[in-house]
């Protein structure tokens, strides 16, 4: 072998070396040496070669030197070749190999990032989640449930399921800083709520009350009809900067399912008669909807004052989907310390982080 045919291999076996560091603890056995291959090759680059020497052998004997010399310098040259041939193989082998090992390294850390129980998987009802129904694949063994902290937190809800992909990409998330607003005569907000049965859900992420329909919420010319309210706390949507106690969510939907969400923000105050009507009916099991024996008449939730503050956004809930038609009202409504601490013992906290606005327009009665 020539010193540069040598020099050439050193520098393949060092590249090889070089490819094949492993990321992490290798689960399969290294690859064999380089050098074992190196040793067990020349078989195709020999039969060449004693082609070449029978030739050789017929020639006459004054070429027979510079022949020798020539035949030395092709057998290096295909051996290189073939050699180079071998490395680049090997090379895309190691290259597979190391992108398995890495994709089973994510995988397992996946596994241990996000551990099985990060919440009661028990199923829920339909109309969690905004009264969206929930996803098919939701509650598959093993998979993740979504929650206010860990690794079933806001910051994964993205992750955890292919559905809630918007709760990172979406470009009008909820819930908002509301600030910078534009002061505007906005259309009233006409409500046609009527008393009514209910039933209460402890759904592993709030207290709901579902309703049996009926009730109507009309603005700007569309009619979206009561589905369920629930609570936050504290609260999730703030006004420049600053979070309520609590927050009740009055969702409505439309004919089409749009949604439409009206916010009351809560104070510690004088206590509530609804919302004691609500606590009253507790159910003493999660995800199974106590039905009440006595109505509601949800109006009475309501603030004097129907100012309010509005804009486009979403469901603050995986799926966290968007077109959801937002109204806060500006004035709180008032729950009793002894009210708040009941759903505080249940939900300590369960508010979704403030979003982007993205240049969102918020506008706010004059
Ligand atoms: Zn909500």
């Amino acid at each position: 072998m020539s010193k540069s045919f040598f020099l050439f291999v050193s520098a393949c076996l060092m590249s090889l070396a070089l490819a094949n560091e492993p990321i992490s603890k290798p689960s399969k056995p290294s690859p064999p040496k380089e050098g074992e291959h190196v040793a067990a090759e020349p078989k195709a680059e020999s039969k060449a070669a004693a082609k070449e020497e029978q030739k050789a052998a017929k020639e006459p004997k004054g070429k027979l030197d510079s022949k020798a010399a020539e035949l030395a310098r092709i057998k290096d040259a295909q051996a290189a070749d073939d050699l180079a041939a071998k490395i680049a193989d090997k090379l895309v082998e190691i290259r597979k190999e190391k992108e398995e090992v890495a994709k089973a390294a994510v995988r397992s850390g996946t596994r241990t990032a996000l551990p099985r129980h990060a919440h009661p998987s028990t199923p829920e009802k339909s109309t969690d989640k905004h009264g969206e129904k929930a996803s098919p694949g939701e509650h598959k063994a093993g998979v993740i449930h979504w929650s206010y902290e860990g690794d079933g937190g806001p910051a994964n809800w993205a992750k955890l399921d292919a559905p809630n992909s918007l709760c990172e990409s979406g470009l009008r998330q909820s819930p908002i800083d509301i600030r910078d607003s534009i002061r505007v005569n906005l259309d009233a907000i006409e409500l046609n709520y009527k008393s009514q049965s209910f039933s209460v859900i402890d759904n592993g992420h709030t207290i709901q009350v579902n309703l049996s329909g009926g009730n109507y919420l009309n603005v700007s010319g569309k009619t979206y009809e009561l589905v369920q309210f629930h609570f936050h706390r504290p609260s999730e949507e703030r006004i420049n900067g600053r979070n309520a106690e609590m927050v009740m969510h009055l969702v409505h939907k439309d004919r089409d399912g749009k949604l439409a969400v009206l916010a009351l923000l809560i104070v510690a105050g004088q206590p509530n008669a609804i919302v004691q009507s609500v606590w009253n009916n507790l159910p003493l099991e999660k995800n199974e909807a106590a039905q009440a024996i006595v109505k509601i008449d949800v109006a009475q939730l309501l603030p004097k004052n129907r100012d309010y503050y509005t804009y486009m956004g979403s469901l603050t809930t995986p799926p966290c989907s968007e077109g959801v038609l937002w109204m806060v009202m500006k004035e709180m409504v008032e729950l009793s310390e002894e009210q708040i601490s009941i759903f505080a013992r249940l939900y300590p906290m369960n508010a979704r982080p403030i979003q982007k606005p993205n240049g969102r327009l918020i506008k706010e009665s004059k």
